[in-house]
């Protein structure tokens, strides 16, 4: 199983976008021994995966390394802003299959979203990465909201050669309440994400004709399904096989909502990891609707939440139906690439392990 760690909830950055930086005061940082989290895992029968998460996780370094010390078995992710993190030490990074780094896209977006300086910041703490010979996935992870041009983000982001990320994912600002995030939902979706996801399949399909799958994290596994037809519950795993363990010990189906009684599944004490897998699932419209095995369900908290109503979360429901109509529409010509040997199938299955990236933004 895997369970998202969350060593924090403080942050040292307050985006614009997060509901998290400005946690302070009691009730942010781990209660529990290690002793106890150990009790815990060593009850789950299974491979288990680490994703250590926040707030930001570079902020409990010393935990961290304790956590790496105690499960010499376990698969490590890491969830960073990346500000702190050289500060983990070479042995310590190595280790991690995956580190998810935020950055929003080019330097005046990720700026204004996360800060000024930030964005050399992060490409600093990546190149340190590349130069001590980190040889896992380093996974460039946005934040989408109204300055982002999806088409030019994410086309910087891979596009970047010191240092070079290996895949680009991000999420759209839509999960939390749309008050102050945004003025013109529609017309940002209209005029500028869905041309700007159509842009982005073009220019995918064109370096797939030079043997090339580009590693843009949504279109992947997306593909990947609707080549084969293996389908999705949801991609992010929540509630199924991906669990949070917040820091007051409680277990929780997603590591953003420690404060929603829905999400709290159990506890480190008292619960068998046995009796979480497949504890909650999407409700409708979701397990009707018709494109359910390709989006997953798309984010369970937001399923279960809809702090954009029903009418937002319909909204929502049309990017995603955009991103899958359009990939859909490429499958005879990439199709005809993997007949060719010019790309195989599973150069779109990704990841290997879930590695916190939720797939469908
Ligand atoms: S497109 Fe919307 S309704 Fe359909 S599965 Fe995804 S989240 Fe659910
Ligand atoms: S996609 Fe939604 S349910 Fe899944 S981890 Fe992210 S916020 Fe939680």
């Amino acid at each position: 199983m895997n369970y998202h760690l969350v060593l924090t909830r403080r942050c040292n950055l307050n985006c614009v976008y997060c509901h998290g930086g400005e946690e302070t005061g009691p009730g942010t940082e781990v209660s529990y021994s290690l002793d106890d989290l150990e009790a815990f895992i060593s009850r789950d029968r299974t491979p288990v995966t680490l994703l250590l998460y926040g707030g930001e996780p570079t902020l409990r370094i010393p935990l961290a390394q304790a956590v790496m010390d105690r499960f010499p078995d376990a698969t490590f992710m890491l969830q960073t802003n990346a500000l702190l993190l050289p500060r983990m030490g070479v042995e310590y990074v190595r280790r991690f299959h995956s580190i998810l780094v935020s950055i929003d896209g080019r330097e005046e977006v990720t700026d204004y979203y996360r800060s000024r300086g930030v964005y050399r910041r992060v490409l600093e703490a990546v190149r340190w990465l590349r130069r001590v010979g980190f040889e896992g996935d380093i996974v460039a992870r946005m934040a989408v909201s109204q300055q982002s041009d999806i088409y030019r983000e994410v086309r910087h982001l891979l596009d970047l050669r010191d240092p070079q990320f290996d895949h680009v994912h991000w999420q759209l600002n839509v999960v939390w309440d749309a008050e102050g995030n945004w003025t013109d939902f529609d017309g940002w979706v209209e005029r500028s994400y869905k041309p700007g996801i159509t842009r982005l399949a073009e220019d995918w399909f064109r370096a797939m004709r030079r043997g090339h799958v580009e590693g843009i994290v949504p279109f992947l596994p997306i593909m990947y399904t609707l080549l084969t037809g293996h389908g999705s519950r949801l991609r992010c795993g929540s509630g199924i096989d991906t669990f949070a363990i917040h820091v007051d010990g409680s277990i929780g189906v997603c590591p953003i909502s420690p404060d929603w009684d829905f999400s709290i599944v159990g506890n480190i004490w008292d619960t068998d990891p046995g009796t979480l897998r497949d504890c909650m699932t999407v409700d409708e419209p979701c397990p009707s609707c018709d494109v359910y095995d390709v989006c997953g369900g798309r984010c369970l908290f937001a399923n279960k939440q809809r702090l954009w109503g029903e009418e937002g979360f319909e909204k929502v429901c049309g990017t995603v139906r955009h991103l899958v109509n359009t990939l859909k529409s490429m499958i005879p010509e990439v199709q005809g690439l993997i007949d060719s040997g010019r790309i195989g199938t599973e150069d779109f299955n990704y990841p290997d392990h879930n590695n916190g990236c939720e797939i469908v933004p």
